[in-house]
């Protein structure tokens, strides 16, 4: 890095993160990418590649390319398990600083930028609350937990007793379109991601039955037809479960209306996956606190768009749910409007 470059610090080292920082570095600008895991590339690193005959441009494998890129950037300083606790902005000479202090382990260091982004993305929505089973039925899983087994292993298998599963049910809509919980929101990528799964799964395992319960399929983008063509494969109840009940046989046993029929039905499955939402993350609301901005986070944003401070930016599913190519062209808004607010200031 080169001592009279501008210098941006970039806050989450997820899909976002990432290509904001690899966008901002071929701009000439140097980046101090912050992470506070362990590890670089934030949940779509738990993503598995659900190709099936083909790619079903899923995404999972974008991450990996983002983060060959950002490591091999001479203009990109990495700083992991690394938090920002304090941040002092201030005009030198009609320019703006930021004074952050980063806390790695039990280190404290000073680092002065002209821009900061925050990219610390979203909060997988956690479901122990609702009358599903999960944490109490091991077979009750998340749509992440899911993927990460397939991202590991290849294939699915029940955690109870580790047999293939025969039939699985999803259920959609799992922390969204929620007004018990106040959130209002679509989180728009769980159903193209649980279809793409099932999809994917059925392929791997033939025999392997889904059926999907849900409120209507929300499958935003430009694969929504390759997507929807694919769904014959599944059975969809357009209804959400009541409970999830476990039986004698440890087998989990569902209960809902069905539409078709106008009675409650009751159905047998080897595995349920939760298709959980994204939620604001508290991350990101302390970061934002420390950056002096009031409210932020897309549960808010929907309301009033809150202008960010001079010098604060904002990418990906911070701002609100987004897939991972949705995030890459909002990380790349963010560098070339970080680059011209550079240029300006
Ligand atoms: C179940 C599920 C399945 C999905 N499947 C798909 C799919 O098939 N295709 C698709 O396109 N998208 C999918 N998505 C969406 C995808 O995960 C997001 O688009 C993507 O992760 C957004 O990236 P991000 O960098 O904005 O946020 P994140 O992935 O949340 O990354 C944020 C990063 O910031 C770090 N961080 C947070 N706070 C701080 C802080 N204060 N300081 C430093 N670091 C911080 C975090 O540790 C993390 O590494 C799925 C999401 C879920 C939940
Ligand atoms: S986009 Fe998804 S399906 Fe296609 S190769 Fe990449 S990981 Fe696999
Ligand atoms: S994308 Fe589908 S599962 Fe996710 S919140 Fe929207 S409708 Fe529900």
């Amino acid at each position: 890095m080169n001592s009279s470059m501008k210098q941006v610090m970039v806050v989450g080292g997820g899909v976002s993160g990432l290509s904001a920082a690899v966008d901002l570095a071929r701009l000439g600008i140097a980046v101090e990418l912050v992470e506070n895991s362990g590890s670089l590339g934030g949940h779509a690193a738990q993503l598995s590649c659900k190709a099936t005959d083909h790619c079903v441009s899923c995404g999972a494998c974008v991450v990996e390319e983002k983060i060959r890129q950002a490591t091999g950037d001479a203009n990109i300083r990495v700083h992991l398990n690394s938090s920002v606790v304090n941040n002092n902005s201030n005009d030198v000479n009609r320019r703006k600083r930021f004074d952050v202090t980063l806390k790695q382990d039990q280190e404290m260091q000073h680092i002065e930028v002209d821009a900061v982004l925050i990219a610390s993305g979203f909060a997988p929505f956690h479901p122990a609350n609702k009358p599903y089973g999960y944490g109490r039925f091991e077979n009750v899983m998340t749509t992440l937990e899911l993927d990460l087994m397939l991202r590991k292993s290849g294939a699915v298998k029940r955690p109870s007793d580790a047999a293939f599963p025969r039939n699985m049910a999803f259920i959609q809509c799992v922390g969204s379109r929620d007004s018990s919980l106040g959130h209002l929101w679509c989180s728009k990528i769980c159903c193209g991601a649980a279809l793409r799964m099932a999809s994917c799964i059925q392929n791997r395992q033939p025999g392997m039955k889904s059926t999907f319960f849900y409120i209507d399929i929300q499958n935003f983008g430009k694969n929504f037809q390759t997507d929807y063509a694919d769904m014959h494969r599944h059975i969809l109840i357009r209804s959400i479960p009541a409970d999830v009940l476990k039986t004698a046989d440890d087998r989990l046993k569902l209960s809902y209306f069905d539409p078709d029929t106008q009675a409650y039905q009751e159905s047998i499955f080897d595995m349920v996956i939760l298709s959980v939402g994204l939620t604001p993350s508290v991350s990101t609301r302390n970061l934002a606190a420390m950056l002096n901005i009031d409210m932020y986070g897309f549960a808010y944003a929907r309301k009033t768009p809150i202008p960010l401070p001079a010098g604060v930016f904002a990418a990906g599913a911070a701002l609100e749910p987004m897939s991972i190519a949705e995030s890459v062209l909002s990380a790349g808004k963010a560098a070339s409007d970080i680059f011209h607010y550079m240029k300006t200031s």
